[in-house]
C-alpha cells in the first residue's frame, strides 16, 4: 500500500491495533464489481495469529457481495472507532477523533462446517467479548466469508490539546 500522509498519526504498536479491532464493530468491505466499486457495511470477527490477521464475516447465503466475491476475491476493508467530534474557533479547526484500521486481502466463501462454526464464535467474541458455541444447524443457514489479510495499516487522530 502507499505510504501514509500525516505519518505521525500512524499506529504501529500491535496492542493499540488490537484495541481498534476490538472496539470497532462495523467493517466497510470494498469490492470490485466488474469495473465498479461496491462497498457493504458489515459486522465482523477477527483472529490474529503470529501477526497474521484474518477477518470473518457472516450473512445471508445469497446476494450481490457473494456474487462479486466469487467473480473477484480481491477486497479492501476499513473499520473505525473512537469517533468524537470536537469544535474549534474557526471552521477548519473543527474535526473528529478516530482510530481506524484498513487493509487488503483475499476473500473466500467458506464451506467447511467446522470452520463456519468457529467463524461464528470469532464473530460473536469480537462483537460482544463473550464466548458462544454454534451447532451445525445454525452454521448451515448462513454464509461465512474469510478474508486472508495480506497487508494492513492503522491510524488515529487524537483530540487536539487544549490551550
Ligand atoms: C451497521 C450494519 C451492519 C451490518 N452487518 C451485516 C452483517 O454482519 N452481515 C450481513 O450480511 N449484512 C450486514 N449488514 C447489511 C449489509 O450492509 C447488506 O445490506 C447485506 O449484507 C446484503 O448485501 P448484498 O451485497 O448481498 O446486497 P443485496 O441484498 O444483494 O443488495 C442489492 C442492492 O441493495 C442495496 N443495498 C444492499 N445493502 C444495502 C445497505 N446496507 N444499505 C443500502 N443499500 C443496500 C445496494 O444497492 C445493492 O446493490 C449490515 C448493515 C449495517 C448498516
Amino acid at each position: 500500500m502507499n505510504g501514509m500522509t500525516r505519518r505521525e498519526r500512524e499506529i504501529t504498536d500491535i496492542n493499540e491495533i488490537i484495541k481498534i479491532l476490538d472496539e470497532s464493530k462495523v467493517l466497510h468491505l470494498g469490492m470490485v464489481d466488474g469495473d465498479e466499486p461496491y462497498v457493504v457495511p458489515m459486522n465482523y470477527g477477527y483472529t490474529l495469529e503470529n501477526g497474521k490477521l484474518t477477518i470473518w464475516l457472516h450473512g445471508a447465503k445469497r446476494g450481490r457481495k457473494l456474487d462479486v466475491i466469487r467473480a473477484n476475491p480481491k477486497v479492501f476493508f476499513e473499520m473505525e472507532c473512537g469517533i468524537t467530534p470536537f469544535e474549534g474557533e474557526v471552521a477548519c479547526k473543527y474535526g473528529i477523533t478516530y482510530a481506524s484500521v484498513m487493509g487488503r486481502g483475499i476473500a473466500e466463501i467458506v464451506e467447511d462446517i467446522e470452520i463456519k462454526k468457529s467463524a461464528l464464535s470469532f464473530l460473536m467474541k469480537t462483537q460482544t467479548g463473550k464466548d458462544f458455541e454454534f451447532d451445525d444447524k445454525l452454521a448451515e443457514v448462513v454464509s461465512i466469508i474469510r478474508i486472508d489479510v495480506a497487508e494492513f495499516t492503522a491510524k488515529h487522530r487524537p483530540a487536539p490539546k487544549k490551550g
